[in-house]
């Protein structure tokens, strides 16, 4: 039984992300920050991660599975890339969202609020019809939000007119540093809308959390504060890698691939420091089987020591023999722990295709890239580690639209052995320790989180009963 001093009555928040893991492993890593506030959390996993959910061992946060209409791990590809998918996606998890919902009401411990992933705006609507307050949580950075909301609203005109574009609070952006939905036009265009729609209802929303820390894109997110409640809350690491005031937080502790971590750590442990380039394109990125050539051409080319993920979907576009011919040199490995991996001394460079949470990962971790992004909002993200934050430079596309052997060789020297490399350390160096302190007690994104918590505490102790 609870005692007295136990009883003080703490918001219950439910924690809802899209089923991907770019977008599960900041939603998670934010459910054990509210609960190390004291809040109770749920995280609600829909049934397409079902099976990593089960890996998930947390002692600070409940999990709970709802439908989404599949058990398998969603790919957002062309065969996904249609209005009837992501309109059946919204009816299952309303329908099993509502369900839940009404269970717990009827339980000791009712839920008064949903983090909700912003690609799902429709669930704001849906919990205050249930009673209960909600919050969108964006999972890319300030920027591409207020690039998106530009598109939403139609003052950003597409098909682009210019150029470039001069929006407010941002650096001027060539058709090359936006979404990459909104300069390639006729692609992905139920996702698009998808992405456009995340901002549809955000005037409505009392809390707006963002992925981001506010000292990397100030401006932008200034121009935000000034007309919604944005609250940035990032780096959604976990707590060993920044501030290491949360227990037991040393990993994401949900992972949709299975990662070779004994190897990865094995090998790089017989590494020189900063010698070894890291490479990664994330969970959903699929490059063509003559861009994979070129890499590894230009891999072998610089004579740098690498460790490439190459999920299993990939494996087969890697030339014949390459792995066995480049053992001396590289390691190939399906998935990987990446956190481990940037947080060892033996990495020099990150070639990365850009996501969010890498990008945030390797800022955080203080580790320079080679920015090579793909598609959605990863040209942006390029964009800013090359022209703001200064830790990178971007490998540019032939006529044939290839990132080539020569332009990889030259992009993997100039930060290894290069002098501006020297000066991208230091300034990656520079954002870690801004990282660390955003999360640090009294840091702006803490200073957010614990004004969330609060509020919801106080109206907790208000009513009894959240
Ligand atoms: N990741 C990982 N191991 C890998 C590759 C990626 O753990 O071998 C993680 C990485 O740390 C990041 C996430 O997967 O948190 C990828 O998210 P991101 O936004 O960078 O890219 P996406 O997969 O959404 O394109």
């Amino acid at each position: 039984m609870e005692s007295q001093t136990q009883a003080k009555p703490q918001p219950h928040i439910l924690v809802l992300p899209c089923p991907l893991q770019g977008h599960i492993n900041p939603m998670l890593q934010f459910s054990k920050r509210l609960a190390s506030k004291g809040p109770r959390v749920t995280l609600v996993a829909t049934s397409s991660i079902s099976k990593s959910v089960k890996a998930i061992a947390s002692h600070t946060i409940n999990i709970e599975i709802i439908s989404d209409g599949s058990t398998e791990s969603i790919t957002l590809d062309t065969s996904t890339d249609s209005d009837a998918f992501f309109e059946n996606f919204k009816v299952t998890v309303s329908q099993s969202l509502i369900k839940l919902i009404e269970t717990q009401k009827r339980s000791r411990h009712p839920p008064k609020f949903v983090v909700y992933d912003s690609g799902m705006p429709w669930a704001l609507n849906l919990a205050r019809e249930l009673g209960l307050d909600g919050a969108p949580f964006f999972t890319q950075s300030g920027a591409v939000n207020a690039i998106y909301y530009h598109g939403y609203k139609g003052t950003l005109k597409l098909p682009l007119e210019e150029p470039t574009v001069s929006l407010p609070s941002l650096p001027l952006l060539g058709a090359n540093d936006l979404p990459s939905f909104m300069a390639d036009t006729g692609t992905y265009r139920a996702l698009f809308r998808t992405l456009l729609n995340q901002l549809s209802n955000i005037d409505e929303a009392n809390w707006i959390f963002c992925n981001t820390v506010y000292e990397l894109e100030d401006e932008v997110l200034n121009w935000m504060t000034s007309q919604w409640p944005v609250k940035t809350i990032g780096p959604t690491i976990p707590s060993i890698y920044l501030d290491k005031r949360l227990e037991d937080d040393k990993e994401y502790g949900l992972s949709l691939f299975k990662p070779e971590v004994d190897a990865c750590l094995k090998w790089l442990d017989t590494m020189e420091a900063g010698s070894v380039i890291y490479i990664s394109f994330g969970s959903l990125a699929s490059l063509e089987a003559d861009q994979m050539e070129e890499l590894t051409l230009g891999l072998k080319n610089s004579n740098c020591h690498f460790l490439w993920v190459v999920r299993d979907s990939e494996h087969k576009k890697l030339p014949a023999n390459f792995v066995q011919e480049t053992t001396e040199k590289g390691l190939v490995v399906s998935w990987c722990n990446q956190l481990e991996v940037l947080a060892h001394k033996a990495i020099g460079c990150f070639m990365t295709h850009c996501g969010w949470n890498s990008t945030l990962e390797a800022l955080s971790l203080g580790v320079p890239m080679v920015a090579m992004p793909q598609w959605t909002d990863q040209r942006t993200n390029a964009k800013f580690i090359v022209d703001v934050w200064k830790v990178g430079v971007r490998i540019k596309l032939d006529e044939k639209g290839l990132a080539n052997k020569e332009e990889i060789e030259l992009c993997i020297r100039e930060i290894m052995e290069g002098e501006s490399g020297k000066e991208m350390k230091t300034n990656s160096v520079k954002w870690k320790k801004l990282a660390i302190e955003a999360v640090d007690e009294g840091g702006s994104s803490d200073k957010n989180i614990e004004g969330f918590v609060e509020k919801l505490q106080i109206l907790a102790n208000m009513t009894k009963i959240y």
